[in-house]
């Protein structure tokens, strides 16, 4: 996938640019990721700090690092709550919110890890859940 790519939060404050290529897609089951997300699942994509730029909002952005954690941050709109780009500490990566790109990232999730901190209702039966591409007119 050619570059470059364009992402945002969800309120449009927070606006940045990434010069691809991606260097890896993680799908994250942790117990860290599903609470920061609320979700099954982070979808992080990474890449170097010098391929992102932010085009708005860059003092939107509020950083926050687990404490107890390594390594575990997050950056989010102040406005919106919505996960953006976070640096790492170390300044060596950067971890992209896949969701929040508007473009294709060119790369596909190469893998899912921390499974076994799977949420219980997150398991080869979601295989079988019905998909439908809006709202079911039955949903109350
Ligand atoms: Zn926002
Ligand atoms: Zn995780």
């Amino acid at each position: 996938m050619s570059s470059p790519m364009q992402g945002r939060c969800l309120c449009g404050a927070v606006h940045y640019r990434i010069e691809g290529p991606f260097r890896r897609f993680m799908l994250c089951h942790c117990s860290r990721c599903r609470h920061a997300t609320g979700s099954s699942h982070a979808s992080n994509l990474f890449c170097k700090p010098d391929q992102l730029q932010w085009l708005s909002g860059a003092e939107q952005v509020q950083r926050f690092k687990l404490q107890e954690a390594e390594r575990f941050g997050r950056s989010f709109c102040r406005t919106c709550g919505a996960p953006v780009p976070f640096v790492s500490e170390d300044g060596t990566y950067v971890n992209v919110p896949a969701g929040s790109l508007d473009d294709a990232p060119g790369i596909l999730p190469q893998a899912r890890i921390f499974c076994a901190s799977r949420a219980v209702w997150d398991d080869a039966s979601m295989d079988a859940v019905p998909c439908f591409d809006a709202y079911p007119v039955d949903i109350s």
